[in-house]
């Protein structure tokens, strides 16, 4: 099965201007996530895995089967103001603008090894911030995953001291 025949290029979303790749036609079969699991636990053998980190919202799906897999436990990063209990928060420069992720300050302790989990790595700030946050806390980060990787928008760059896979590379 290709995978790639299971992502969507949605023309104009959320901007005009943008390509966005779109995700839940592969959600939507139960194979095409079978596969996608696998191959993404396949680069993490012995690796011995504390904690998934999920980025807000579409890392989630993955992290959580990957949390699941691996008997890790899953922690969110999201967006401002929406952990209830108290959190550390790194702010990333966007295109126009800044956004800001947050996690729970006991989300992971100190010596944690950690495996970072979303999408897409498009310009990797998102993956960057995540990854401060992590080694805030005292985490170790094993691996940085997505399903799929821009390549053409250089995200590697920003976190090319980690190790990195993508099953999709565009
Ligand atoms: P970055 O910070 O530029 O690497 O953007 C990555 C973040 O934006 C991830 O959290 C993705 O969910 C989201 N993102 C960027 N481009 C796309 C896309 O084409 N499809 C789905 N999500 C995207």
């Amino acid at each position: 099965m290709a995978l790639e025949n299971y992502i969507r290029d949605i023309q104009d979303f959320p901007k005009p201007g943008i390509g966005f790749k779109d995700i839940t036609p592969l959600l939507g079969n139960p194979n095409a996530v079978k596969e996608c699991v696998q191959l993404l636990l396949n680069s993490l053998k012995d690796k011995n895995i504390d904690k998934v980190i999920g980025v807000e919202s579409r890392g989630f799906f993955f992290a959580t089967l990957l949390a699941y897999e691996l008997n890790a436990g899953f922690v969110p990063v999201r967006k401002p103001n929406k952990l209830p209990y108290e959190t550390i928060s790194s702010s990333y420069e966007l295109e126009y603008g800044m956004d800001t992720l947050e996690v729970h300050v006991d989300g992971i302790k100190k010596g944690d090894r950690v495996l970072i989990h979303d999408d897409v790595l498009a310009t990797g700030g998102t993956a960057a911030a995540v990854c401060e946050l992590v080694e805030k806390l005292g985490g170790e980060i094993v691996q940085c995953n997505f399903l799929m990787e821009l390549s053409f928008l250089n995200g590697r760059n920003k976190i090319s001291k980690y190790d990195i896979y993508s099953p999709l590379v565009y």
